[in-house]
């Protein structure tokens, strides 16, 4: 087993100040496989003091060698992905293929698009083009506070620390306690990337105490924060009362609308549709856990969507292939066997898996592709996030219907659209209120802005509209 009761402070490994240790558990056998420390309010304070400490010679270190930094830290974090997929892997359960192609891979593509979208950035530009009279000056926020959650570790953890640093703010890292083991590889390879002491830190903990202490830090002047809503309403309400810039990305219930203009398409929309909601055993912010579809084609969808969870393989984290693993811990399946009972306690109809675990995975927590039809969007099943492998599917008569029934979520963060009507498409991608519309299974570009609408959060982190949420904006008249 790993003892990894360290913190990565001032450029050193250094203990706790109260040894606190803690088990990180491998979701696929129930066994520990690391031990961390749980930090406290003195280990947070020797974090922001050093982040405070090295931050004006960061904020003035010349742009170009901030950049080149990070260029040096892709090199270190490419030539060490395998290090990483185990990490995350064993932390939190995805199967190793997925873990080294989409839970590593997602890191790489935050760091190349801030990488690319470093060379669009101005610091300084006339408010007027060719007047200087009135300069518009981006300066870094300053020691930032950066929480992340355990299901997407990386993505969260690079979509945060690379456009601070790249626009010269230092920071404090508090990964998810649960899935610790991958920030902490990182923070191996900022090490080895040679950012200066202090411009990175790294600061292990739970949310009330270490979480709560950098928050209210009087020294932290900016809190980005991804997680569940419950953990960003306690971090808003704590950093707006010292009026620090906040940042938060929360959570989704994201619609998935299916036309039947899509005629031969219709399946493989659906099939798309039932394998994203699954990805990741179901535990992505975005994924789109609510299918509408329309009510001609709904028997033919069912059918669809009820074989293809069936289909879903599922395996140990540590197999190789293209299966999907367990949930992250005994509460998430926990909260997965109570949504399934709620479901059928308000009457919809099981349609593929349901409670329990899977045959042959008594150990570990692992779930059942789950689908749901008589499914109405006002009960909870469909307006609470599971987060577990759980799809609901409701039809609808007419467009408007699937748009008013779609936005009647206290959620905006993602929706889906497909249709074979070009004009519906641009009608309809333009009333759904979410902060990001796949249409026909597009994916996104690198260095598009990502965040929601309404309780899915505030502001949107990649690429340049990433760069902008770490920066001040100084105006100056002469
Ligand atoms: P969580 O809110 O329980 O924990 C997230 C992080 O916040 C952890 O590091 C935790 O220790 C910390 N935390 C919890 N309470 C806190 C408090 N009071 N003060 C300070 N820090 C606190 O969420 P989770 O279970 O780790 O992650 C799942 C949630 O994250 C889901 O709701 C999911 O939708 C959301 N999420 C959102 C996005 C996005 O970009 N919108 C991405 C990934 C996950």
């Amino acid at each position: 087993m790993l003892e990894k009761t360290r913190f990565y402070i001032d450029g050193d490994w250094v203990a706790p100040a109260t040894a606190k240790p803690f088990d990180v558990i491998d979701p696929s056998t129930e066994q520990s496989v690391a031990t961390i420390s749980l930090g406290s309010a003195a280990d947070v304070d020797a974090a922001v003091e050093a982040a405070a400490k090295a931050f004006p010679a960061w904020a003035a270190t010349p742009f170009a060698e901030r950049v080149a930094l990070v260029e040096k830290l892709l090199k270190v974090y490419v030539a060490r992905e395998a290090d990483m997929a185990e990490a995350i892997s064993k932390e939190m359960g995805a199967p190793i293929d997925f873990a080294l192609a989409s839970q590593t891979g997602a890191g790489t593509w935050h760091i190349e698009a801030f990488l690319d979208a470093a060379k669009e950035f101005t610091f300084e530009e006339p408010l007027n083009a060719g007047d200087d009279s009135e300069m518009i000056v981006r300066e870094p926020v300053g020691v930032c506070g950066l929480i992340t959650p355990w299901n997407w570790p990386m993505n969260q953890v690079t979509l945060k620390v690379i456009p601070a640093v790249l626009v010269g703010c230092t920071v404090v890292l508090k990964p998810s306690e649960i899935a610790p083991l991958s920030s902490m590889v990182f923070a191996e390879m900022m090490d080895e990337a040679g950012f200066p002491a202090g411009v990175f830190n790294l600061v292990n903990g739970d949310g009330p105490e270490v979480g709560a202490a950098l928050t209210s830090h009087d020294r932290v002047d900016m809190m980005s924060f991804t997680g569940s809503v419950r953990g960003g309403e306690a971090v808003g309400t704590t950093a707006m009362q010292a009026m620090k810039r906040v940042t938060l990305e929360l959570g989704g219930k994201s619609p998935n609308l299916i036309f039947a203009d899509l005629g031969d398409d219709l399946a493989s929309a659906v099939e798309r549709g039932v394998r994203h909601c699954m990805n990741n055993t179901g535990q992505s912010c975005n994924a789109p856990t609510r299918m509408f579809v329309e009510a001609s084609v709904f028997d033919e969808a069912k059918a669809v969507a009820a074989k293809v969870a069936s289909d879903i393989k599922i395996g140990l984290s540590a197999d190789s292939g293209n299966h999907i693993g367990p949930l992250v811990s005994q509460a998430q399946y926990d909260t997965m066997q109570r949504y399934v009972q709620i479901a059928l306690d308000e009457g919809a109809d099981l349609i593929a898996g349901g409670a329990g675990k899977p045959d042959g995975f008594e150990t570990g927590y692992f779930a059942k592709p789950t689908v749901f039809s008589g499914v109405t969007n006002d009960m909870r099943i469909a307006q609470e996030e599971v987060f577990g492998p759980l799809l609901v599917m409701i039809p609808f008569d007419a467009e408007d219907e699937a748009v008013a029934m779609a936005n009647d979520s206290p959620y905006g963060l993602a929706a889906y659209l497909n249709s074979s009507d070009k004009e519906r498409i641009k009608r309809v991608s333009r009333q759904l209120r979410a902060g990001m519309i796949s249409v026909n299974g597009a994916s996104f570009a690198k260095g598009s802005p990502f965040g929601g609408y309404k309780q899915s959060g505030i502001g949107r982190e990649g690429g340049l509209f990433g760069l902008e949420d770490f920066v001040e904006i100084k105006t100056i008249a002469v």
